[in-house]
This record gives C-alpha cells, structure tokens and sequence, in this order.
C-alpha cells in the first residue's frame, strides 16, 4: 500500500470528525466571551414587534465561531469588538416571519430555508468595546430598503460608508465569511451550509 493512500486511510476519520465538530451549533459567548448580544428578537424591539426566542443565547455553527474569534481578536486591537443581533434561528420563527413579511430579497422563504435556520449565517455591527456604543452605520437593524445594500452612498456619510467597509473588510478579508448585498449586517460561511434546516429553540 502506498503511504499516501495508508495517511489518507488513517487521517480521513480525524478530518470527518473535524468537519463534524465545526458544523455542530455552539454558544459564542462560550469562545468569545467580550462579544456584544443584542438579540432583537430575544426582545420585542424588531420588525414583528414580537418575542420569538425563549432565550439571550446565540448559538452559531463552531466553524463559524471560529472565524468570529478571529475577526474579534482584530478588532480588539483597535478597541473595536462585534455586536450580534441574530444567529441561530429556529425554523417555525422562519415561518412566522415569512408570513408577516413575505419578500424574499429580506426574509428568506421558509420553504427553502434561511441559512441562520442552518446555524450558518450572523447578523452583527460593530461597536466600541470600551462603551459598548455601537459605530454608525447606514441604517438600523433589519431596516428593509436601498440603503442596506452594500455600495449604496446616496444620503450616507463618510463615517457610515468607512464603518460598514470596515465591518466588510474585518468579515471577508481577515475572517473568510462571505457578504448578503442586500444587507450590510448579515454575513455566512460557507462550508456551514452543509447543516440541516433546525427547529429547536434555544434553552
Ligand atoms: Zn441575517
């Protein structure tokens, strides 16, 4: 037997597990503990001005996690950190809000599935870590209209358009996660798409 096709016997367990790990739904906080959460819809204060989760928990696939750490640790050192707003959504919620809302280009339909439904997708700002004060943008949260989309300028200031290529920037090029041109906040990585559509609400 060849000793490549022999590592490759040995090594392909350890990698299948570590592919597994890294798809299985953590808490951030846990792995990155001086991250901010602001989860709307832990609150009423979101576009369905509804309580949909049971809990202040944000779970997120581990690679992705992984790759937040990394963006945090350089923030940090310019006294920036990240703020989420939603992580992990359960599939019902999905549903909920494809009912009160039903555009795709904003709510993923449900019958397809959200990637957040996938653990595989982070809706996130930034913030001063000293303060917890978050960094102009060009709009709120879950705000449904031109100006969400990446490149948009028109009625934006210089400090909106640098804070949300920064946030860009931090996402894509030093964490590896991929942009939604729609929306400014929601970022997903790609190999955590592999996971199933869940639908188990957090304890
Ligand atoms: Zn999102």
């Amino acid at each position: 037997m060849k000793l490549c096709t022999l590592l490759t016997i040995l090594l392909l367990p350890c990698l299948v597990a570590a592919q597994s790990a890294d798809n299985e739904l953590v808490n951030v906080k846990e792995l990155i503990p001086d991250i901010v959460l602001d989860l709307k819809y832990s609150t009423t204060d979101n576009f369905l001005h509804q309580k949909l989760y049971t809990t202040n928990e944000c779970l997120l696939a581990q690679g992705l996690v992984k790759r937040l750490k990394v963006v945090q640790d350089s923030l940090r050192v310019r006294g920036l950190g990240m703020k989420i707003f939603d992580g992990y959504r359960p599939r019902a919620v999905q549903y909920l809000m494809f009912e009160i809302f039903p555009d795709p280009t904003y709510v993923a339909d449900p019958a397809s599935g959200s990637n957040h439904n996938r653990g595989g997708a982070v809706d996130l700002t930034l913030v001063n870590l000293a303060t917890g004060e978050e960094l102009p943008m060009p709009t709120p949260f879950d705000y449904f209209g031109d100006a969400a989309s990446h490149g948009w300028t028109i009625g934006l200031s210089a400090e909106q358009i640098a804070n949300r290529e920064l946030l860009l920037g931090m996402m894509e090029n030093v964490g590896g996660l991929t942009r939604y041109a729609a929306e400014w906040w929601h970022y997903q990585h790609a190999p955590s798409l592999a996971n199933p559509l869940m639908d188990f609400q957090m304890k």
